[in-house]
């Protein structure tokens, strides 16, 4: 009898726990679908999910949870499109693939990752590291760092020599001649292998630097790496496992060959001109600008020594040119998801891009719904991610002000929740 009446205790603490409901309060909500701001609205949330959407201050249960967030405005969590979790830049740290071990870069990520969450990005698409990205990824999913969804690629794909070919720059005796499983390919064959090597080590997307890079230690920052062949090739062999392609490229004629041989989102896209533009138009590809990144290279190089001598002109070269080509791009009708290359800068500043694309003439909704439902769109996960609709993840994060009338407000994040549960408070 006793043990029939603690198992029914039993019973009831846990039924009580499910059916405990968070209620969010909002002042001011933008959903990441609607056009105009909505007020005075309560969100529901069950376990991860959104139960449901009502309009004023909903009366909660009992047992349930209220988060007064009247005075704020509330959004989806934000999406940044393009970050390297593994660094952050710093003055001359050239030398530091070779002192670091992945454990040092494991646990410099991990503070990379806390101010991230803690800025309001609960999604990053991470475009490139060494591994550590993937364990990184696999560690937050588990619950034992604290950090946004990480959505990666693993190694990035270049060709020998390119921009992401990892011995770029060495001394000849350590150059090597990096193949596929390394992440460099020459020739269609080749990009099935790398590709397929990908899948093998856990990446969820496929990167390519389809033109030269204005931070690895080679002279061309702009010039076409791959050939339409081969991008190609890289697109077919990615689709059989339902990876995405993110190209990065900054001259004319790689945007070009990316966005014919198929890719899903072209990085950077500095020097992109009309015909480029209307191609991306005509194959619905997406633009990632990363403005941010380009403005702080671009400052970054004007420090003595920041940089070497190889890539400080092209720092300065391609830095101010992304917001201009941003501003057109935007104008043009090019779909546009928000990505700033974090890491290139320091973490957790990701929120510049808003106050970057709306000096450029977007308006400010736009920029949201670029780091809401747009992003979530490029990244194939529309359904859980990107707005507060029923049915999806609970990412919600509030900022103090009105981010719609002053940009400033995207850089003061006071509540973050993701996945149901908060972080920030
Ligand atoms: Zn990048």
């Amino acid at each position: 009898m006793k043990r029939f009446f603690l198992l029914l205790m039993v019973f009831s603490i846990t039924a009580t726990c499910f059916a405990q409901k968070t209620y969010i309060w909002c002042g001011i909500l933008i959903d990441g679908i609607s056009e105009e701001p909505r007020k005075n609205m309560t969100i529901i949330i069950e376990k991860d999910k959104i139960t449901s959407l009502e309009n004023g201050f909903s009366n909660p249960g009992a047992n349930d949870k209220t988060i007064d967030l009247k005075t704020k405005t509330v959004t989806p969590g934000w999406i940044d499109m393009h970050v390297h979790v593994e660094t952050e830049t710093k003055k001359g740290n050239v030398a530091d693939k070779f002192i670091q071990n992945p454990a040092d870069v494991a646990f410099e990520s991990i503070k990379y990752m806390n101010v991230t969450l803690m800025a309001g990005f609960t999604t990053v698409r991470d475009l490139g590291g060494s591994g550590v990205n993937i364990s990184l990824r696999n560690a937050i999913n588990k619950g034992l760092v604290i950090g946004p969804r990480i959505y990666t690629a693993g190694k990035s794909i270049a060709t020998t020599g390119g921009h992401a070919d990892p011995t770029n720059g060495y001394r000849k005796d350590l150059m090597g001649d990096p193949g596929p499983k390394e992440g460099v390919i020459n020739g269609p064959d080749e990009a099935y292998h790398a590709v397929r090597q990908r899948y093998k080590e856990g990446s969820d997307m496929i990167k390519i630097t389809a033109t030269g890079g204005v931070l690895s230690q080679a002279k061309d920052g702009a010039n076409a790496q791959f050939t339409e062949e081969e991008v190609k090739a890289i697109v077919l062999a990615a689709k059989d496992y339902g990876f995405k392609v993110a190209a990065h490229a900054h001259g004319a004629e790689g945007i070009k060959r990316a966005v014919r041989g198929g890719v899903s989102s072209i990085e950077h896209g500095t020097f992109m001109d009309d015909e480029g533009m209307k191609l991306m138009k005509q194959y619905g590809t997406w633009y990632v600008p990363t403005i941010t990144a380009g403005k702080s290279t671009a400052d970054s190089a004007k420090i003595p020594g920041y940089y070497t001598d190889i890539v400080t002109p092209k720092a300065l070269a391609t830095g101010p040119q992304i917001q201009k080509t941003f501003a057109k791009a935007y104008k043009e009708g090019v779909k546009i998801a928000f990505g700033t290359d974090a890491g290139v800068y320091k973490h957790g500043m990701n929120w510049l891009e808003f106050t970057y694309m709306i000096e450029a003439g977007m308006k400010p909704m736009d920029a949201i719904k670029s780091a809401t439902i747009s992003a979530a769109e490029l990244l194939g996960e529309k359904d859980k991610l990107g707005s507060i609709e029923v049915n999806k993840l609970a990412d919600i994060i509030a900022v103090d002000g009105d981010p719609l009338t002053d940009s400033k407000v995207f850089g003061k994040v006071v509540f973050v929740m993701k996945g149901g549960v908060v972080y920030k408070q």
